[in-house]
Protein backbone atom coordinates (compact mmCIF):
# COMPACT_ATOMS: atom_id res chain seq x y z
CA UNK A 1 0.00 0.00 0.00
CA UNK A 2 2.91 2.28 1.25
CA UNK A 3 6.16 2.78 -0.28
CA UNK A 4 9.16 2.22 3.01
CA UNK A 5 9.57 5.97 1.98
CA UNK A 6 6.53 6.63 2.88
CA UNK A 7 6.33 4.58 5.91
CA UNK A 8 9.47 6.17 7.23
CA UNK A 9 7.94 9.20 6.66
CA UNK A 10 4.90 7.99 8.41
CA UNK A 11 6.83 6.97 11.66
CA UNK A 12 8.52 10.46 11.92
CA UNK A 13 5.24 12.38 12.38
CA UNK A 14 3.62 9.75 14.39
CA UNK A 15 6.24 9.53 16.81
CA UNK A 16 7.57 12.76 16.77
CA UNK A 17 4.69 15.29 15.90
CA UNK A 18 4.03 17.94 13.13
CA UNK A 19 7.18 18.63 10.94
CA UNK A 20 8.11 20.57 7.92
CA UNK A 21 8.77 19.46 4.44
CA UNK A 22 13.09 20.44 5.52
CA UNK A 23 12.83 19.00 8.47
CA UNK A 24 12.00 15.67 7.15
CA UNK A 25 14.36 15.83 4.83
CA UNK A 26 16.79 16.32 7.46
CA UNK A 27 15.73 13.47 9.52
CA UNK A 28 15.36 11.21 6.94
CA UNK A 29 18.23 12.49 4.78
CA UNK A 30 16.34 12.26 1.84
CA UNK A 31 16.45 15.20 -0.79
CA UNK A 32 14.28 18.27 -0.42
CA UNK A 33 12.64 16.83 -3.68
CA UNK A 34 12.06 12.82 -2.60
CA UNK A 35 9.94 14.45 0.55
CA UNK A 36 8.16 16.82 -1.79
CA UNK A 37 7.16 13.80 -3.84
CA UNK A 38 6.49 11.20 -1.36
CA UNK A 39 4.40 14.04 0.91
CA UNK A 40 2.32 14.95 -2.07
CA UNK A 41 0.69 11.50 -2.40
CA UNK A 42 0.20 10.99 1.04
CA UNK A 43 -2.13 14.39 1.09
CA UNK A 44 -3.41 12.98 -2.14
CA UNK A 45 -4.62 9.86 -0.31
CA UNK A 46 -5.55 12.07 2.44
CA UNK A 47 -2.93 10.79 5.43
CA UNK A 48 -1.66 13.77 6.08
CA UNK A 49 -2.50 17.33 5.90
CA UNK A 50 -0.64 20.45 6.02
CA UNK A 51 -0.58 22.44 8.87
CA UNK A 52 0.34 25.94 10.81
CA UNK A 53 3.12 28.09 8.98
CA UNK A 54 6.32 28.59 11.40
CA UNK A 55 8.34 31.74 10.81
CA UNK A 56 12.01 31.32 11.30
CA UNK A 57 14.64 32.24 9.25
CA UNK A 58 13.89 32.47 5.35
CA UNK A 59 10.47 31.35 4.15
CA UNK A 60 8.11 30.07 6.60
CA UNK A 61 7.51 26.78 6.58
CA UNK A 62 4.44 24.69 6.56
CA UNK A 63 4.36 22.16 8.91
CA UNK A 64 3.22 18.82 8.02
CA UNK A 65 0.81 16.29 9.96
CA UNK A 66 -1.02 12.79 10.50
CA UNK A 67 -5.02 13.43 10.00
CA UNK A 68 -6.97 12.21 12.63
CA UNK A 69 -9.20 10.49 9.98
CA UNK A 70 -5.73 8.80 8.05
CA UNK A 71 -7.75 5.44 9.16
CA UNK A 72 -8.73 3.96 12.33
CA UNK A 73 -7.88 0.39 13.93
CA UNK A 74 -9.82 -1.97 16.16
CA UNK A 75 -7.90 -3.52 19.63
CA UNK A 76 -9.36 -6.59 21.17
CA UNK A 77 -7.67 -7.33 24.99
CA UNK A 78 -7.86 -11.05 25.77
CA UNK A 79 -5.90 -10.31 28.74
CA UNK A 80 -8.89 -10.44 31.80
CA UNK A 81 -11.94 -10.85 32.06
CA UNK A 82 -14.15 -9.37 30.76
CA UNK A 83 -12.84 -8.88 27.12
CA UNK A 84 -12.62 -5.27 26.03
CA UNK A 85 -12.50 -3.81 22.25
CA UNK A 86 -11.53 -0.19 21.91
CA UNK A 87 -11.39 1.85 18.01
CA UNK A 88 -8.71 4.51 17.70
CA UNK A 89 -7.75 6.65 15.45
CA UNK A 90 -3.54 7.14 14.41
CA UNK A 91 -3.18 9.02 17.53
CA UNK A 92 -4.30 6.31 19.93
CA UNK A 93 -7.82 8.64 21.22
CA UNK A 94 -10.97 5.63 21.48
CA UNK A 95 -13.60 6.63 20.32
CA UNK A 96 -15.65 3.80 20.89
CA UNK A 97 -15.25 0.85 23.55
CA UNK A 98 -17.30 -2.42 24.59
CA UNK A 99 -16.65 -4.95 26.45
CA UNK A 100 -17.93 -8.71 26.51
CA UNK A 101 -17.55 -11.88 28.25
CA UNK A 102 -13.82 -13.87 28.13
CA UNK A 103 -14.74 -17.36 27.26
CA UNK A 104 -11.38 -20.03 26.82
CA UNK A 105 -13.23 -22.28 23.71
CA UNK A 106 -11.31 -20.95 20.53
CA UNK A 107 -14.57 -21.18 18.70
CA UNK A 108 -16.62 -19.39 20.80
CA UNK A 109 -13.91 -16.84 21.47
CA UNK A 110 -13.97 -15.98 17.50
CA UNK A 111 -17.41 -15.58 17.64
CA UNK A 112 -17.48 -13.16 20.31
CA UNK A 113 -14.37 -11.30 18.56
CA UNK A 114 -16.52 -11.18 15.14
CA UNK A 115 -19.37 -9.51 16.79
CA UNK A 116 -17.31 -7.45 18.57
CA UNK A 117 -15.85 -6.28 15.47
CA UNK A 118 -19.03 -5.85 13.84
CA UNK A 119 -20.77 -3.86 16.91
CA UNK A 120 -17.81 -1.57 17.37
CA UNK A 121 -17.72 -0.53 13.56
CA UNK A 122 -21.55 0.24 13.86
CA UNK A 123 -20.60 2.37 16.46
CA UNK A 124 -17.68 4.42 14.94
CA UNK A 125 -18.89 8.14 13.97
CA UNK A 126 -18.39 9.67 10.26
CA UNK A 127 -15.59 11.68 11.01
CA UNK A 128 -13.44 8.21 11.88
CA UNK A 129 -10.58 6.99 9.02
CA UNK A 130 -11.88 3.54 7.14
CA UNK A 131 -10.36 0.43 9.50
CA UNK A 132 -6.74 -0.33 8.80
CA UNK A 133 -6.95 -3.28 11.45
CA UNK A 134 -7.55 -5.28 14.45
CA UNK A 135 -4.89 -5.83 16.98
CA UNK A 136 -5.47 -8.57 19.65
CA UNK A 137 -3.99 -8.70 23.14
CA UNK A 138 -3.63 -11.77 25.18
CA UNK A 139 -1.56 -13.15 28.40
CA UNK A 140 1.01 -15.62 27.09
CA UNK A 141 3.40 -16.47 23.97
CA UNK A 142 2.87 -15.42 20.40
CA UNK A 143 4.37 -16.83 17.30
CA UNK A 144 6.88 -14.07 15.75
CA UNK A 145 4.43 -13.53 12.67
CA UNK A 146 2.23 -12.70 15.05
CA UNK A 147 -1.12 -14.86 14.40
CA UNK A 148 -0.36 -18.12 16.49
CA UNK A 149 -1.01 -17.91 20.30
CA UNK A 150 1.78 -20.87 21.34
CA UNK A 151 0.44 -20.90 24.56
CA UNK A 152 -1.88 -19.10 27.39
CA UNK A 153 -2.12 -20.19 30.70
CA UNK A 154 -5.08 -18.05 30.85
CA UNK A 155 -7.30 -19.24 28.33
CA UNK A 156 -6.32 -22.63 27.98
CA UNK A 157 -4.74 -22.19 24.48
CA UNK A 158 -2.02 -23.76 22.80
CA UNK A 159 -1.01 -23.61 19.09
CA UNK A 160 -4.11 -21.74 18.37
CA UNK A 161 -4.17 -20.04 15.13
CA UNK A 162 -6.11 -17.01 16.40
CA UNK A 163 -4.95 -13.95 13.95
CA UNK A 164 -5.07 -15.89 10.66
CA UNK A 165 -8.57 -17.17 11.68
CA UNK A 166 -10.17 -13.54 12.77
CA UNK A 167 -8.50 -12.35 9.47
CA UNK A 168 -11.11 -14.58 7.80
CA UNK A 169 -13.81 -13.93 9.82
CA UNK A 170 -13.68 -10.40 8.96
CA UNK A 171 -11.22 -9.27 6.22
CA UNK A 172 -8.96 -7.39 7.87
CA UNK A 173 -5.17 -7.61 8.58
CA UNK A 174 -4.98 -9.06 12.25
CA UNK A 175 -1.85 -8.87 14.70
CA UNK A 176 -1.60 -10.73 17.78
CA UNK A 177 0.82 -10.03 20.45
CA UNK A 178 1.59 -10.69 24.35
CA UNK A 179 0.06 -7.92 26.35
CA UNK A 180 3.64 -6.50 27.85
CA UNK A 181 4.38 -6.17 24.19
CA UNK A 182 1.08 -4.39 22.78
CA UNK A 183 1.77 -1.97 26.15
CA UNK A 184 5.05 -1.21 24.88
CA UNK A 185 4.46 -0.29 21.24
CA UNK A 186 1.42 1.58 22.51
CA UNK A 187 3.53 3.62 24.43
CA UNK A 188 6.15 3.94 21.98
CA UNK A 189 3.32 4.57 18.95
CA UNK A 190 0.48 6.84 21.45
CA UNK A 191 2.54 7.35 24.64
CA UNK A 192 5.04 9.94 25.41
CA UNK A 193 8.14 7.82 24.81
CA UNK A 194 7.97 7.51 21.15
CA UNK A 195 11.28 9.55 20.82
CA UNK A 196 13.36 7.44 22.97
CA UNK A 197 15.31 4.72 20.59
CA UNK A 198 16.07 2.27 24.16
CA UNK A 199 13.19 1.99 26.94
CA UNK A 200 11.26 -1.21 28.67
CA UNK A 201 8.34 -1.65 30.03
CA UNK A 202 6.54 -3.27 32.93
CA UNK A 203 3.46 -4.23 34.36
CA UNK A 204 2.09 -5.44 37.76
CA UNK A 205 -1.17 -6.89 37.56
CA UNK A 206 -2.25 -10.53 38.25
CA UNK A 207 1.31 -11.18 36.90
CA UNK A 208 4.06 -8.89 36.12
CA UNK A 209 5.34 -8.07 32.25
CA UNK A 210 8.05 -6.91 30.99
CA UNK A 211 8.64 -5.20 27.71
CA UNK A 212 11.92 -3.89 25.59
CA UNK A 213 12.37 -1.46 22.52
CA UNK A 214 15.90 -2.03 21.88
CA UNK A 215 17.05 0.60 18.88
CA UNK A 216 13.54 1.90 18.05
CA UNK A 217 12.24 -1.32 17.61
CA UNK A 218 10.13 -4.39 20.22
CA UNK A 219 13.03 -7.18 20.95
CA UNK A 220 10.60 -9.93 21.10
CA UNK A 221 13.60 -12.51 21.63
CA UNK A 222 13.69 -16.37 19.71
CA UNK A 223 10.90 -17.71 21.10
CA UNK A 224 8.75 -14.26 21.88
CA UNK A 225 9.32 -14.36 25.53
CA UNK A 226 12.04 -11.83 26.42
CA UNK A 227 11.34 -9.09 28.86
CA UNK A 228 8.59 -12.06 30.69
CA UNK A 229 9.54 -11.41 34.09
CA UNK A 230 6.75 -13.08 36.43
CA UNK A 231 8.66 -16.15 36.94
CA UNK A 232 12.31 -14.50 37.49
CA UNK A 233 13.54 -15.64 40.69
CA UNK A 234 13.78 -13.15 43.59
CA UNK A 235 13.99 -13.69 46.90
CA UNK A 236 13.99 -11.45 49.83
CA UNK A 237 15.00 -11.75 53.29
CA UNK A 238 15.53 -15.24 51.95
CA UNK A 239 11.54 -16.04 51.53
CA UNK A 240 11.22 -17.96 48.56
CA UNK A 241 7.88 -18.96 48.41
CA UNK A 242 5.69 -21.74 46.01
CA UNK A 243 4.73 -20.27 42.37
CA UNK A 244 1.65 -21.26 40.46
CA UNK A 245 4.95 -22.39 37.66
CA UNK A 246 5.90 -24.79 40.07
CA UNK A 247 9.11 -23.29 41.41
CA UNK A 248 9.85 -21.05 44.31
CA UNK A 249 10.87 -17.44 44.73
CA UNK A 250 8.88 -16.08 41.68
CA UNK A 251 8.49 -12.41 41.45
CA UNK A 252 5.40 -12.41 41.51
CA UNK A 253 5.15 -14.57 44.54
CA UNK A 254 6.13 -10.94 46.17
CA UNK A 255 4.98 -8.47 44.03
CA UNK A 256 2.28 -9.11 41.78
CA UNK A 257 -1.66 -7.94 43.08
CA UNK A 258 -2.40 -11.45 44.00
CA UNK A 259 0.62 -11.99 46.40
CA UNK A 260 0.06 -8.55 47.85
CA UNK A 261 -3.60 -9.32 48.86
CA UNK A 262 -3.32 -13.02 49.80
CA UNK A 263 -0.17 -11.82 52.26
CA UNK A 264 -3.02 -8.81 53.58
CA UNK A 265 -5.77 -11.54 54.09
CA UNK A 266 -3.21 -13.80 55.91
CA UNK A 267 -2.64 -10.73 58.26
CA UNK A 268 -6.22 -9.89 58.63
CA UNK A 269 -6.18 -6.68 55.85
CA UNK A 270 -8.79 -5.36 54.00
CA UNK A 271 -8.45 -7.43 50.51
CA UNK A 272 -8.55 -4.44 48.13
CA UNK A 273 -5.41 -2.67 47.42
CA UNK A 274 -7.11 0.89 47.56
CA UNK A 275 -7.90 -0.26 51.67
CA UNK A 276 -4.27 -1.46 52.15
CA UNK A 277 -2.35 1.72 50.66
CA UNK A 278 -4.49 3.36 53.16
CA UNK A 279 -3.67 1.18 55.91
CA UNK A 280 -0.05 1.77 55.43
CA UNK A 281 -0.78 5.51 54.62
CA UNK A 282 -1.93 5.43 58.02
CA UNK A 283 1.34 4.13 59.53
CA UNK A 284 -0.56 0.16 60.58
CA UNK A 285 3.01 -1.74 60.63
CA UNK A 286 1.32 -4.98 59.00
CA UNK A 287 -0.09 -2.99 55.94
CA UNK A 288 3.60 -1.09 55.48
CA UNK A 289 5.64 -4.23 55.79
CA UNK A 290 3.49 -6.14 52.70
CA UNK A 291 3.58 -3.25 50.40
CA UNK A 292 7.59 -2.16 51.06
CA UNK A 293 8.32 -5.76 50.72
CA UNK A 294 6.28 -5.70 47.27
CA UNK A 295 7.71 -2.72 46.18
CA UNK A 296 11.20 -4.26 47.45
CA UNK A 297 10.98 -7.29 45.26
CA UNK A 298 10.04 -5.26 41.42
CA UNK A 299 12.87 -2.94 42.39
CA UNK A 300 15.45 -5.43 42.77
CA UNK A 301 13.81 -6.76 39.45
CA UNK A 302 14.10 -3.69 37.77
CA UNK A 303 17.69 -3.35 38.53
CA UNK A 304 18.63 -6.21 36.95
CA UNK A 305 16.43 -4.91 33.79
CA UNK A 306 18.88 -1.81 34.30
CA UNK A 307 21.98 -3.31 34.68
CA UNK A 308 21.14 -5.92 31.58
CA UNK A 309 19.34 -3.52 29.09
CA UNK A 310 20.06 -0.48 30.21
CA UNK A 311 17.65 1.70 28.87
CA UNK A 312 16.84 5.70 28.80
CA UNK A 313 13.25 5.29 30.73
CA UNK A 314 11.40 2.30 32.52
CA UNK A 315 7.66 2.83 32.47
CA UNK A 316 6.39 1.04 35.20
CA UNK A 317 2.41 0.52 35.24
CA UNK A 318 0.70 0.12 38.38
CA UNK A 319 -2.82 -0.01 40.31
CA UNK A 320 -3.66 2.98 40.32
CA UNK A 321 -3.25 3.30 44.23
CA UNK A 322 0.13 1.88 44.19
CA UNK A 323 1.88 5.24 41.98
CA UNK A 324 2.37 7.31 45.03
CA UNK A 325 2.82 4.64 47.91
CA UNK A 326 5.10 3.30 50.20
CA UNK A 327 5.22 0.14 47.22
CA UNK A 328 6.69 2.76 45.12
CA UNK A 329 9.26 4.65 47.45
CA UNK A 330 10.74 1.02 48.54
CA UNK A 331 10.65 0.08 44.64
CA UNK A 332 12.83 3.44 43.64
CA UNK A 333 14.95 2.86 47.25
CA UNK A 334 15.93 -1.11 45.91
CA UNK A 335 16.20 0.59 42.46
CA UNK A 336 18.54 3.40 44.22
CA UNK A 337 20.40 0.32 46.31
CA UNK A 338 21.33 -2.02 43.49
CA UNK A 339 21.71 0.15 40.39
CA UNK A 340 25.73 0.77 39.93
CA UNK A 341 26.46 4.45 40.53
CA UNK A 342 26.42 6.18 37.51
CA UNK A 343 27.74 9.62 37.63
CA UNK A 344 27.13 10.91 33.83
CA UNK A 345 23.41 8.75 33.33
CA UNK A 346 20.53 7.16 34.73
CA UNK A 347 17.73 5.43 33.76
CA UNK A 348 14.36 7.91 34.57
CA UNK A 349 11.33 5.55 36.32
CA UNK A 350 8.23 6.23 35.33
CA UNK A 351 5.51 4.89 37.65
CA UNK A 352 2.19 5.21 35.95
CA UNK A 353 -1.49 3.97 36.32
CA UNK A 354 -2.56 1.01 34.60
CA UNK A 355 -6.18 1.67 32.77
CA UNK A 356 -8.58 -0.81 32.22
CA UNK A 357 -8.51 0.15 28.59
CA UNK A 358 -4.76 0.13 27.89
CA UNK A 359 -4.16 -3.50 26.75
CA UNK A 360 -6.86 -2.84 24.13
CA UNK A 361 -5.29 0.32 23.26
CA UNK A 362 -2.30 -1.28 22.91
CA UNK A 363 -3.87 -3.77 21.17
CA UNK A 364 -5.01 -1.10 18.27
CA UNK A 365 -1.38 0.06 18.57
CA UNK A 366 -0.25 -2.93 16.95
CA UNK A 367 -2.35 -2.57 13.94
CA UNK A 368 -1.95 1.31 14.18
CA UNK A 369 2.08 0.33 14.05
CA UNK A 370 1.65 -2.22 10.71
CA UNK A 371 -0.41 0.31 8.94
CA UNK A 372 2.27 3.52 9.26
CA UNK A 373 5.49 1.98 9.43
CA UNK A 374 4.97 -1.18 7.51
CA UNK A 375 7.77 -3.64 7.57
CA UNK A 376 9.90 -0.47 7.00
CA UNK A 377 13.37 -0.59 8.65
CA UNK A 378 13.05 2.55 10.18
ZN1 LIG B 1 6.79 -18.88 38.97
Amino acid sequence: MFSIGHHRILSVLSRSGPQSRTDLARILDLSKASVTALVRELIERRILDERERVFGFGRPSVMLGLRQDAASFIGISLQADPACAVLTDPHGRVHAQLTFPLVNDVEASLAAMSCAVKRIIDMATPDIGAIAGIGIVIAGIVSSDSQTCLASATLGWKDVEIGSRLKAMTNLPVFVENDANALIVGEQLFGNSGDLQDFSLVFVSEGIGGAHIINGRLHRGRHGGAGEMSHSPIAIDGVALPCRCGNTGCLETLAALPAILGAARRAGLPDDIAGIVQMATDGHPEALTILHRAGTALGVALSQVIQFVDPARIVVRLDPNLVESVFARALRQAVEAHVLRRDSYHTELLLSSLLPLDFATGAASLAAQHFLFGNANL
